[in-house]
């Protein structure tokens, strides 16, 4: 190995990081070129997760309908750009990943034929399902053991060679069959309890359908995406997903130290175009 994981969470630690994993480039095999971080660093060996949780009391004024905080589920470009630091100290080439919404491509001209256009947008929860930091839940949301949907993350893709993390295996957090906490959180009904199937790596699992032209406008806690206005919204500190960090902290599937419950009474909310 090039890099060795001790090296890796020294890194990580010393930016004040919760998380990393490691994904291979095994998982990238049948991802589309736009989404691809080979499409970006063709020599790419490993993709590197990582993250930091987001501390409850972002959700307390959102929760109580009386404060509305921005919870941002990407991290800032500061860590990525430290660690790149890092791995170029050390001789290898590694790429930050910029947090574009997907729905963006295509986002310019194909420069040569075979090359996708750009702007080549890989999908930060699949990599990290892939690195083994959590799963992608029934409403999209990705989940911790550690923190449930409270983190932001960030993602780089380097030439190093590192010890890889085996795939999260879905249903280890989010009992889709039975739980759908998202969808009777949500109050303008946008969550589907019909759902779609996408591929994680080897897995195949169900993700909820959005209406999104509901959530775009939604008034229960969901911010605009930055990086593109229709593409769908942050739902972080939406109703749906703050149904969800309280039903996996009250089921025990994450634990906290917290003394006070998360959701202390019923929740509040309102259909999108009542309010
Ligand atoms: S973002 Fe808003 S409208 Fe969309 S599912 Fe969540 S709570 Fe419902
Ligand atoms: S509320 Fe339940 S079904 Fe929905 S994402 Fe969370 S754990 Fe999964």
């Amino acid at each position: 190995m090039d890099i060795s994981r001790d090296k890796l969470n020294e890194w990580v630690k010393s930016l004040d990081l919760d998380m990393v994993g490691v994904a291979g480039i095994d998982g990238y095999r049948d991802v589309e070129p736009q989404w691809n971080p080979l499409s970006i660093l063709p020599k790419a060996k490993s993709i590197v997760v990582f993250g930091k949780s987001i501390p409850r009391s972002y959700f307390r004024g959102i929760e109580e309908g009386t404060l509305w905080n921005r919870v941002n589920r990407q991290l800032t470009p500061k860590p990525a750009y430290y660690l790149c630091r890092m791995f170029e100290d050390n001789k290898f080439l590694a790429v930050p990943c910029t947090p574009l919404a997907p729905e963006r491509w295509p986002d310019g001209v194909v420069f040569k034929e075979g090359k996708p256009a750009p702007n080549v947008t890989p999908d930060i929860y699949y990599a990290a399902q892939l690195a083994g930091l959590g799963e992608i839940g029934y409403n999209g949301t990705f989940l911790t053991p550690q923190f449930g949907a409270r983190q932001a993350l960030g993602m780089l893709f380097t030439e190093a060679e590192i010890e890889s993390d085996k795939p999260f295996k879905s249903g280890q957090l989010c009992d889709r069959e039975k739980c759908k906490a998202c969808v009777k959180g949500c109050p303008a009904k946008a969550l589907s309890t019909t759902p779609i199937t996408r591929k994680v790596g080897d897995q195949t699992i169900q993700v909820g359908k959005f209406e999104n032209e509901k959530c775009k406008f939604c008034v229960n806690g969901a911010f605009p995406d930055t990086s593109l206005a229709s593409a769908p919204p942050n739902r972080l500190a939406a109703a749906c997903t703050r149904a969800c960090i309280a039903c996996l902290e009250d089921n025990g599937k994450v634990k906290t130290n917290y003394k006070s419950k998360f959701r202390r009474h019923d929740a509040w909310g309102f259909d999108t175009f009542a309010a």
